[in-house]
C-alpha cells in the first residue's frame, strides 16, 4: 500500500523513436487498471499518445521507446536527456536495438538496394541503442516492453522522488 506524501507529481515523459510502438499500447492498456491512482500521482508533461498538448520541460523520468536511426533522433534523445533527472529505455529496440534495428546485419547487396532510402531521409549509418547516445539510468527489457518490470520501475520512481512512500 502506497500513500502520497506531498502535493507533489512525478514529472513524466514518454518518448518513441524508431519502432512499433507495441510498448505505447502496453502503457496504455496499463492505464485501464491504474488511471485512478497515476492520475493523482503523474504529471504527463509529454505523452503524445495521450494528449495532443505537449511540454517538453523538466522531467523527472523519461521513458523512452525504440531505437535511434537518424541525426534528428539523436538530438532529441540529448534533449529529453539534458531536461529529464532519469532516463529509462523500454523494450528490446531501445535497450539493444533490436529488432528495430535490424538493417544494421544486412548484407552488402540488400544495402545498395535501401542507400537511397538512407539518403533521403538522413539515417544514421548504423541503428543505435538509446545508451549508444545518452546514460540510461534503468532498463525494461521485452519485446514488447515487460509490464511487470515497467510498473516496479514506475513504483520506484514515485518512491524515488518524494511523491509516495510505501505504509
Ligand atoms: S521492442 Fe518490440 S514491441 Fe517494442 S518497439 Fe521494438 S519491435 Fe516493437
Amino acid at each position: 500500500m502506497t500513500e502520497q506524501t506531498t502535493t507533489k507529481k512525478l514529472r513524466v515523459g514518454w518518448f518513441s523513436f524508431s519502432c512499433c510502438e507495441d510498448s505505447t499500447v502496453v502503457m496504455t492498456e496499463l492505464l485501464n487498471d491504474h488511471w485512478q491512482e497515476w492520475k493523482k500521482f503523474i504529471d504527463f508533461r509529454h505523452a503524445r499518445v495521450l494528449k495532443s498538448h505537449n511540454v517538453m520541460d523538466e522531467m523527472d523520468v523519461a521513458f523512452v521507446e525504440g531505437a535511434i536511426a537518424s541525426q534528428k533522433h539523436m538530438d532529441e534523445l540529448k534533449e529529453i536527456r539534458a531536461k529529464a533527472k532519469k532516463i529509462v529505455a523500454i523494450g528490446a529496440c531501445a535497450v539493444v536495438g533490436m529488432p528495430s534495428g535490424q538493417r544494421n546485419q544486412f548484407d552488402e547487396k540488400t544495402w545498395a538496394e535501401i542507400q537511397h532510402l538512407i539518403d533521403r531521409f538522413k539515417h544514421l549509418p548504423k541503428v543505435l541503442k538509446v545508451a549508444d547516445v545518452v546514460t540510461v539510468d534503468a532498463s525494461v527489457g521485452g519485446c514488447p516492453m515487460n509490464p511487470d518490470q515497467f510498473l516496479a520501475v514506475v513504483s520506484g520512481a514515485l518512491e524515488e522522488f518524494g511523491v509516495v512512500s510505501k505504509k
